[in-house]
């Protein structure tokens, strides 16, 4: 009923010569996986022609990170309607890296959520505990709670969902699948509570050192839907792996 999705998230990598190459064969890898949606998040300053390098094909472009305003005085800023502007289709909102070095709070991630998907953008909503947070017993507490601030204003528009446990993202840690599933399960009853679009529909996806030798495990949990991949996305044939998975 949920179509797979894995997202790469190539944070500050590639130039835009080589996002086009890997994008490029993504896309190329893809005609030979009918049943599995992907999604790239290049740098800002590469989205449009990574855009054009995957137009025609399957493969969806994501912005990581945009401002809730279309206008203004911003410096520096992005916004939504320059994302679309430039072919995205989705954008990430809340990732830990932007929480925890850009100040980014939940209050903002619940504006940029609106922002988005009033320009008709879909948001990945990326929520996750700290590992103090983990060892003190409090995941469930704090991820429901950036997912109940984040989507508050969603109403029942389409939203993906991102669990990224933080001491899992680049660290080569991973939850186990059990231990990820219990999360996901819970979001997945938390989203009908918050009627975030229609619960069994939203895809929940797992980040936080996904890798093809993880993927299958993770991926055969009930309630995860897909994976949004870091370092392991920035390689064509290893990103392939993981959707073969
Ligand atoms: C991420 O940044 O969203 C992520 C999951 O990174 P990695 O796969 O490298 O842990």
């Amino acid at each position: 009923m949920r179509r797979r999705l894995i997202a790469g998230n190539w944070k500050l990598h590639k130039t835009r010569a080589e996002a086009v190459e890997l994008a490029q064969a993504v896309a190329e890898g893809m005609k030979e996986l009918p049943d599995v949606d992907g999604l790239v998040a290049p740098v800002s300053l590469s989205l449009a022609a990574v855009a054009e390098a995957a137009s025609g094909s399957r493969l969806q472009v994501a912005g990581q990170h945009a401002h809730s305003e279309n206008k203004g005085a911003f410096t520096g800023e992005l916004s939504p309607a320059l994302l679309k502007d430039a072919g995205a289709s989705h954008c990430i909102v809340g990732h830990s890296e932007r929480r925890s070095l850009f100040g980014e709070t939940s209050e903002h991630t619940q504006a940029k959520v609106q922002a988005l998907l009033d320009e008709g953008l879909t948001p990945i909503l990326c929520v996750g505990e700290r590992l103090d947070e983990r060892e003190a017993g409090k995941t469930l507490d704090v991820v429901l709670e950036q997912l109940r601030i984040g989507l508050a204003e969603a109403g029942g528009r389409e939203v993906i969902v991102a669990y990224e446990p933080v001491w899992a993202i680049g660290t080569g840690k991973t939850a186990t699948p059990a231990d990820a599933q219990a999360v996901h399960a819970a979001i997945r009853t938390a989203l009908g509570e918050l009627k975030a679009g229609a619960p069994d529909a939203v895809r929940v996806l797992y980040g936080g050192s996904v890798k093809p030798a993880n993927a299958a495990d993770l991926l055969a949990q009930p309630d995860i839907d897909g994976a949004l991949v870091g370092g392991a996305s920035l390689d064509a044939e290893s990103f392939l792996a993981i959707m073969r998975a």
